[in-house]
C-alpha cells in the first residue's frame, strides 16, 4: 500500500488523456479556447500503459478517465480496455461531459468502468448553451438516458456559479426524484484559463445546503464514505441523492488519496499544485521503471498537507491554469 508523509493512503489515480474539449464552458477556459498541446507532448497509450501498470503495482486500484473530454482523443475506449487488463486496476471510472458519449456506452460497461460523471451544470438548454458555449444539450441527455438504461452509476457533477445557474440548483434536486443519479453541486475553483482568481466565493458548499434546505428541509444527511469528496444527502421518496463538493473550501483534505496526471504526463499530488514530476521524460529516457519508481515515491512523500499549502507553492505565478489541462 502507497502512503503519503502525512500518513493519508494514496490509492486513485486521475487520469487526464487529453487537455482538448469540445465545449467551452466559461469557468474551464476561454471562448478561443487554449493553447492545446501538440500531439507529440502527450504521453501515449504505451506510456500511459506502462505508467499505469507500474503504479498498480506500488499500490494503486482505482484509476478515473478524464480530459478536457477524453472521448475527444482518438482511439479512446482502446485505452480504457488495455488498462482494464491491468493486473491491480480493481475499479475503473470515466467523467465525460456527454457530447460524444452515447455510441460507446456498451463497449464502457464491456470494458469495466463501473461508474460515469457527467458534467450537467443545468438542465434548461438555453442555459446550458450560454454555459458551455455549444449548442450539445440534447446529446449530453440522450447520454444520460443510455446510462441510466446500462444500469450505469451515475453522478451530475454541477458546478454552482453566482448569476449564472443558481436557478438551476434545485430542478437539479428535483430531478433525483425520477433518476437515480447523484447530484453533486461543487464550488467553484480558480482554474478559468484565463487567471481569474476566486479569493472569495459567495456560493460556498454551506450556502448551496442551505439554499436547498429551503426547498427541501426534509435532507438527511448519508453517511460519506472515508476518502468521499462529497457531503451526501437522501431526500424522503427521491431515487437518487445529492452531494455538496468543497472544492475551494478544501474541507476534505484530510483524507485526500488521489493524484492526478495531466496528458503532457505531468503528476500533480495535488489539485491545487503547479505539478511536482515531469514522468513524461523520466518515462522516455529510461527502459528500466526503476528510477521513476523512485521519483513518485520521492513525489508521495513531498505531498502539501491540503489544497491551501499546495496553493503556497505556486504563488506569484498566478492562476491561470485551465481546468482541461489539469483534469478535474
Ligand atoms: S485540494 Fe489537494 S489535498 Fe485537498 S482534496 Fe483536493 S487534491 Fe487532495
Amino acid at each position: 500500500m502507497l502512503f503519503d508523509n502525512h500518513g493519508r493512503k494514496i490509492d486513485y489515480v486521475r487520469l487526464a488523456v487529453t487537455d482538448r474539449c469540445n465545449l467551452r464552458c466559461f469557468y474551464c477556459m476561454p471562448e478561443q479556447g487554449i493553447n492545446y498541446l501538440p500531439k507529440k507532448d502527450l504521453l501515449t497509450f504505451e506510456e500511459i500503459e506502462r505508467l499505469i501498470t507500474l503504479l498498480a503495482s506500488m499500490g494503486i486500484s482505482k484509476v478515473r478517465f478524464t480530459g478536457g473530454e477524453p472521448f475527444v482523443r482518438k482511439d479512446f475506449m482502446d485505452l480504457v480496455f488495455r488498462i482494464g487488463k491491468i493486473e491491480g486496476v480493481r475499479e475503473m471510472h470515466l467523467t465525460t461531459n456527454g457530447v460524444l458519449t452515447a455510441p460507446y456506452v456498451q463497449d464502457l460497461k464491456a470494458a469495466g468502468i463501473q461508474s460515469i460523471n457527467l458534467s450537467v451544470d443545468t438542465l434548461d438548454r438555453e442555459r446550458f448553451k450560454m454555459i458551455t458555449r455549444r449548442d450539445e444539450f440534447d446529446h449530453v441527455m440522450k447520454t444520460m438516458d443510455s446510462l441510466l438504461e446500462h444500469d450505469f452509476k451515475v453522478k451530475i457533477n454541477a458546478v454552482v456559479m453566482e448569476d449564472k445557474n443558481i436557478e438551476d440548483i434545485l430542478p437539479l434536486v428535483e430531478y433525483t426524484k425520477s433518476h437515480p443519479v447523484s447530484v453533486r453541486f461543487i464550488e467553484e475553483m480558480p482554474f478559468n484559463g484565463e487567471g481569474s482568481h476566486y479569493p472569495k466565493l459567495t456560493w460556498t458548499y454551506k450556502k448551496i445546503l442551505e439554499h436547498i434546505l429551503t426547498a427541501y428541509p426534509n435532507l438527511r444527511k448519508l453517511q460519506d464514505e472515508p476518502s468521499s469528496t462529497s457531503y451526501n444527502y437522501t431526500i424522503e421518496g427521491h431515487q437518487g441523492n445529492i452531494g455538496v463538493i468543497a472544492a475551494f473550501s478544501r474541507t476534505f483534505c484530510g483524507t485526500c488519496n488521489r493524484i492526478r496526471i495531466t496528458a503532457q504526463g505531468t503528476l500533480k499530488t495535488c489539485l491545487y499544485d503547479r505539478g511536482v514530476l515531469n514522468i513524461r521524460d523520466l518515462l522516455r529516457s529510461n527502459p528500466s521503471d526503476l528510477p521513476l519508481r523512485h521519483a513518485l515515491l520521492d513525489a508521495f512523500r513531498q505531498r502539501p498537507k491540503n489544497g491551501f499549502e499546495a496553493e503556497l507553492t505556486r504563488a506569484g505565478a498566478g492562476v491561470s491554469e485551465s481546468m482541461s489541462t489539469i483534469g478535474g
